[in-house]
């Protein structure tokens, strides 16, 4: 556990990186978060204590986050792997329409960032990342732990523990016949950035280099700007559908819409079309000749996929996020596909599960 680093003694885990100084600093960074609704212990002692309220039940999510992997060290500003890491959990949470709770972290590090000074500033950087994102939806980081890692690349490992009114968690597999089809946001954003990224720093480029700071990186304005960089959780979102009743079925946009929208259909064990000329596209991608396989394939959004009853009205803005209807779920026929893009002229064609692994088979 990140445990007793505020505590009178150090945790025995935390022993190997006290040479860092490091520890010390997360401990002051964080101390200040406040323990969210449900967390009774944070860190401190040998384990989180969490004690969800009368009639809230816990959830549970998990998120690797690999370099080479999920991200590149000459591409990422080291606040922008924090901020990520956190946010893939704080979605997950959303897609549930839970708040969070607490989030707890291991972190393995190559030995050369343990001890050197520029290593630290990576770890600091990173931190400051996760942090100000904790700090703006309140969640406290309650325990983790470091190890030193094998292979030279970093690997970060989040949990989130969010809390929901009993039974009523948003699932994937509440959709029903004549659904709505709805998204938040925009679509394609996070990988025209990363193309743009990749275009400017081919691999191998900067080798063994760190991206440098994005100016007022912390604001939302310029936040707004990298959709890849800092994606933003919809926690507001799905608290708000939970509580108003308006979603049948949700989840994130994490692999890409149209991977995504299989998982809702198959768990919802429906088929959907999907309309192309209504996808909410992102700046960013929709100046692009490619914009359609960025806003259907392009992953890493964190946007909320949720379905509505026919007659539900919903708006088209919820916490300050655009709300876009992009299709309809209807029943699966044999032979035909699961998921169906209806073009603008009406014309109809499979729509197949694409979603992109962008640095899959290593970096
Ligand atoms: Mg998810």
């Amino acid at each position: 556990m990140l445990g007793h680093m505020r505590g009178r003694k150090r945790s025995s885990e935390w022993e190997g990186a006290g040479e860092l100084g490091l520890i010390e600093g997360i401990r002051g960074d964080f101390a200040g978060l406040g323990g969210g609704s449900g967390l009774a212990l944070g860190i401190g002692d040998d384990c989180a204590i969490l004690r969800p309220p009368r009639g809230m039940e816990v959830l549970v999510t998990t998120d690797m986050t690999l370099e080479g992997r999920h991200f590149r060290r000459d591409l990422h500003p080291a606040e922008s792997v924090g901020h990520r890491c956190l946010a893939r959990g704080l979605s997950d949470v959303a897609a549930m329409g839970a708040r969070p709770t607490a989030a707890f972290l291991s972190l393995a590090l190559p030995p050369e960032m343990l001890v050197e000074r520029a290593g630290r500033m990576w770890v600091g950087r990173f931190f400051e990342g996760l942090r100000a994102l904790a700090e703006r939806v309140g969640v406290p980081l309650a325990g983790g732990d470091t190890a030193e890692a094998m292979g030279g690349l970093i690997m970060a490992d989040i949990v989130l523990v969010g809390a929901a009114v009993v039974g009523r968690s948003l699932r994937r597999s509440g959709a029903k016949v004549g659904d709505g089809l709805y998204v938040t946001g925009a679509l394609g954003g996070a990988a025209a950035e990363l193309e743009g990224m990749l275009a400017r720093a081919p691999d191998g480029a900067v080798a063994g280099g760190w991206a440098g700071r994005v100016r007022g990186w912390a604001t939302a304005g310029v936040q707004a700007r990298h959709p890849q960089m800092f994606p933003q959780p919809r926690l507001g979102v799905g608290t708000a559908l939970l509580r108003r009743r308006l979603a049948t079925a949700c989840m994130d946009v994490s692999d890409g819409l149209s991977t995504d929208v299989a998982h809702l259909v198959r768990e919802s064990g429906l088929g959907a079309e999907v309309m192309l000329g209504a996808l909410p596209v992102h700046g960013m991608a929709a100046r692009r000749s490619e914009w359609e396989r960025l806003a259907l394939d392009g992953g890493e959004d964190y946007e909320l996929l949720f379905t509505a009853a026919a007659g539900v009205r919903v708006p088209g803005m919820i916490d300050g996020v655009p709300v876009t209807r992009i299709g309809t779920m209807v029943r699966r026929r044999a032979g035909s596909p699961p998921v169906t893009a209806v073009g603008a002229d009406g014309s109809r064609r499979e729509l197949p599960a694409g979603g992109w692994e962008h640095f899959s088979g290593g970096r």
